[in-house]
């Protein structure tokens, strides 16, 4: 197959675009890397059947070339960056989806959304079914990602609706691994680099928070099995074990053999208190679920961490 991916130098980009490569597929990686990194891809760029363009799908794309299936994850995804460029948020989910959409129509092939958990908001059911519609702040000061990704979301099925544009929307929760930026600044990423470099472990708020942590493979072979089957509806991905934010860092000071402290700094506005995927759809549809845990899955990650600090 061919396949068009937005963000593929970004941390779950770079993964995808190596295991489509794997699988003897053509990949068009089209990234701006205002997040992303050129390193995560550079060893593919020998690849003939691999292509990286420098763009941003904020603005349209015209291309030459056949495909199978477009891809959008091109998106700020760390509340760090998001954040800080609002706008660029605001951008790529609603404009940049707009254009893979029309890219998708024009070649008359599918198309995959990753959308997120934050369409959730700040949840008040729990854990977060595919039928709950989110309990998100329009005007707060993450509306600039959540509102992007729900717009995001109806501008696909806007195109099922109106265009018979055939859709995928994996709704992808707290995702971890290799390729993430030493300063993404999610929590994983922040409290492994913390904990190797000895400096303090900078939980917000009282860390009694949650969040359930899915280790990048695991996402991955989620997303091709999506792609292998005829389901249109939005999908949660992600694992389900749920953890406060305490214990996460507990558990990362105990694999890193850090004598690091914490420091607690103040809790974000509108960070969401509690946060984990009912994954039974996907388990059932897909015969899927993720199989490494948070252990073995942050032991993988600070073993790139060491070796890339
Ligand atoms: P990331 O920041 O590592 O990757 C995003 C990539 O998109 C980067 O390479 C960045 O340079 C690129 N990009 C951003 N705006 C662009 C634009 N306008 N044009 C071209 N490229 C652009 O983040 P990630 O964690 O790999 O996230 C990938 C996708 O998955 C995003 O859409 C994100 O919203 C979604 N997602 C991720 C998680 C997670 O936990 N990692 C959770 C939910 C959803
Ligand atoms: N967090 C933290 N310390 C950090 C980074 C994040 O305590 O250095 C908290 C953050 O407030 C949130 C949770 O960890 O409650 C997950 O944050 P992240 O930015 O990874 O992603 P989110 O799920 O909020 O999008």
């Amino acid at each position: 197959m061919n396949i068009l991916l937005t963000g593929g130098a970004g941390f779950i980009g770079s993964h995808l675009c190596r295991k489509f490569l794997e699988k003897g597929h053509s990949v068009i990686c089209v990234d701006n890397f205002i997040t992303g990194s050129k390193k995560n891809v550079e060893e593919l760029l020998a690849n003939s059947d691999f292509k990286l363009i420098e763009h941003d799908i904020a603005n349209p794309l015209y291309l030459g070339e056949n495909l199978d299936w477009v891809l959008h994850f091109a998106s700020l995804a760390s509340p760090k960056y998001y954040l800080g460029q609002p706008i660029k948020t605001l951008k790529s989910g609603l404009l940049g989806t707009h254009n893979c959409l029309g890219i998708a129509k024009a070649k008359k092939v599918k198309f995959f959304l990753a959308s997120t958990s934050e369409i959730y908001g700040d949840p008040l059911v729990h854990p977060q079914t595919e039928e709950y519609w989110g309990n998100v702040n329009t005007i707060g000061v993450r509306s600039c990602y959540d509102e992007s990704k729900r717009g995001a979301e109806a501008l696909t099925y806007a195109y099922m609706r109106q265009h018979n544009t055939n859709v995928r929307v994996a709704r992808i929760f707290n995702t971890y691994g290799p390729n993430m930026q030493i300063d993404d600044g999610r929590v994983v990423s922040n409290f492994i680099v913390q904990a190797l470099r000895g400096k303090y472990l900078t939980i917000y708020g009282d860390g009694r928070q949650t969040r359930s942590f899915c280790y990048v493979d695991d996402l991955v072979k989620g997303i091709l099995k999506m792609m292998g089957v005829d389901y249109k509806k939005p999908l949660n991905l992600g694992n389900s074990f749920e953890f406060t934010i305490i214990e996460l860092a507990d558990l990362v000071l105990k694999l890193t053999n850090s004598r690091s402290k914490i420091k607690n700094l103040p809790l974000p506005e509108d960070d969401p208190k509690q946060r984990s995927p009912d994954i039974s759809k996907a388990h059932k549809l897909l015969d899927w679920q993720p199989a490494i845990s948070l252990e073995e899955g942050l032991k993988r990650t600070i073993e790139y961490f060491r070796n890339i600090l």
